[in-house]
C-alpha cells in the first residue's frame, strides 16, 4: 500500500513503514498546504492518512483518523482495512522510507548495529537502507514495535 501521512503523524509514519507500507511523510517531503499534499498523493498514487476531515474528503481513498494516540490511530487504520500485521522481515526504512537490503553475514556493520549473521539462530540478521544507510535488526526496538502491532 502506498501512503502519504499528513504533518504531525511522524510516529505513526514509522509504524506504517515498519509494517511494510511505502509511506511518504508530508513533513519530510516539504509539503504543507492542502493543495500540495493532495497534489503529491495524486502524483505518486498514494492514499492520504490525515486527521483533517476536509482534506480526507478531498483525497480519493483517504484514511481519516480521529484519535491522537498512535496506538489508537493504528487500531483505527486496521479497522479501516489497512494490513498492519507484523512482517517476517523489514522492507522499509523507518527513517526515510528507503528500501532495505540484507547485509551479508560477516560484512562490517556500524558500531550501533550488531554483527550480521546469516540466520536468526546464529545471531541477528541485519538490513540496511539503500538510501540513507541506516541499519535495522530484530532487537528490542523491533520487539516493541511488533508487540504494539500484534496487540491491536
Ligand atoms: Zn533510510
Amino acid at each position: 500500500m502506498r501512503l502519504l501521512t499528513d504533518a504531525m503523524l511522524g510516529t505513526l509514519t514509522t509504524y506504517l513503514r515498519f509494517a511494510g507500507h511505502d509511506t511518504a511523510y508530508a513533513l519530510e517531503e516539504g509539503v504543507e498546504a492542502d493543495d500540495a499534499v493532495l497534489g503529491l498523493a495524486d502524483r505518486e498514487n498514494r492514499r492520504l492518512v490525515t486527521r483533517d476531515r476536509g482534506l480526507a474528503a478531498r483525497g480519493s481513498g483517504s484514511f481519516l483518523l480521529t484519535e491522537r494516540d498512535v496506538e489508537d490511530q493504528l487500531a483505527e487504520l486496521a479497522g479501516q482495512g489497512l494490513d498492519l500485521s507484523v512482517p517476517d522481515e523489514p522492507t522499509r526504512c523507518g527513517s526515510c522510507n528507503g528500501v532495505l537490503e540484507r547485509v551479508p553475514a560477516g560484512e562490517p556493520t556500524p558500531g550501533y548495529a550488531p554483527v550480521a549473521a546469516s540466520s536468526d539462530s546464529e545471531g541477528f540478521r541485519v538490513w540496511r537502507c539503500v538510501d540513507c544507510g541506516q541499519h535495522f535488526w530484530k532487537g528490542s526496538h523491533w520487539e516493541r514495535m511488533a508487540g504494539t502491532l500484534a496487540g491491536l
